[in-house]
């Protein structure tokens, strides 16, 4: 009975966390515990950021998005807002260096498209960039996310990309390998806000979690839900495929915090990570 008590606390504090890793560098997330009477706003650039109260007294999280771009050599800055007043922080960054993937295309036109084909990719560029731009509101249970296909993960975020040898922008999602037709979950809970056939995402599907999280599934077979559609945390939304810019049947699956990509793996419950992963 204390054994299995010593373990559930011990589990609560190290592996019970809700909320994302504090992990500062491109393509990361930062966690960082501001003290305020009453809940500020908080601001990188014109973007709002996600804030959760902490569990201490007159405490808040700021939990922030960073882009893969983020130059280092710069702090990351936020604007907070309480009440009246506004006060400026520096939050410090780390490097983190990502390799270089070279991958080969059959489809020439998904990697150099025709004139005919920009219309068509400006117009999903435009949908894509509103659906992760969202910030509604929402209260927060948990932030912890589940995988949304029950396979390892590649090792593939961030990765400097060449497709048929031409420079391509950085990978900002993970790659799940599974056969066409395994079943892809809400690895968290929200509502369907965009979806279509997209040139190089193939079958698409993004979901706003609130509070400026959005995720994005990839290159799908088939749809199980509809737009607008609210889904809970491991609810089927559709099928593995092979649609768009692919090499082969798989997932991507991209995790947006305040219109950043991150790592979606920062999202995992410790206790969700293989060995491997964690
Ligand atoms: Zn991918």
């Amino acid at each position: 009975m204390m054994r299995s008590l010593l373990f559930l606390l011990l589990f609560t504090s190290l592996y019970g966390l809700d909320l994302p890793k504090n992990a500062p560098y491109p393509g990361g997330v930062i966690v960082k515990e501001v003290k305020s009477k009453e809940k500020p706003k908080a601001y990188h650039g014109k973007k709002e950021l996600m804030v959760l109260p902490s569990d201490k007294k007159d405490s808040y999280l700021i939990i922030a998005g960073i882009s893969l771009n983020q130059k280092i050599d710069k702090a990351y800055s936020v604007t907070l807002q309480e009440g009246g007043k506004s006060r400026k922080l520096r939050l410090e960054l780390q490097d983190k260096a990502y390799q270089k993937q070279y991958l080969v295309i059959k489809d020439e036109r998904k990697v150099s498209p025709k004139k005919m084909d920009m219309k068509r990719i400006n117009d999903e560029s435009r949908r894509s960039r509103e659906a992760l731009a969202l910030f509604t509101p929402r209260k927060f249970v948990s932030l912890s996310m589940e995988k949304p296909v029950d396979v390892d993960i590649r090792d593939d975020f961030g990765k400097r990309r060449y497709f048929n040898k031409k420079p391509r922008r950085p990978h900002s999602g993970v790659d799940m390998s599974a056969p066409v037709g395994t079943d892809i979950v809400a690895p968290l809970g929200g509502k369907i806000v965009e979806m279509g056939a997209f040139f190089f995402n193939g079958n698409v599907i993004f979901i706003d979690h609130g509070l400026g999280l959005v995720s994005m599934y990839c290159h799908m077979s088939k749809f199980s839900v509809k737009k607008e559609q609210s889904v809970k945390k491991g609810e089927k939304i559709g099928e593995v495929g092979a649609t768009g810019r692919v090499t082969g049947p798989h997932l991507h699956w991209g995790v947006s915090l305040n219109g950043s990509m991150v790592d979606p793996r920062l999202f995992f419950a410790r206790s969700a990570y293989t060995k491997k992963e964690r």
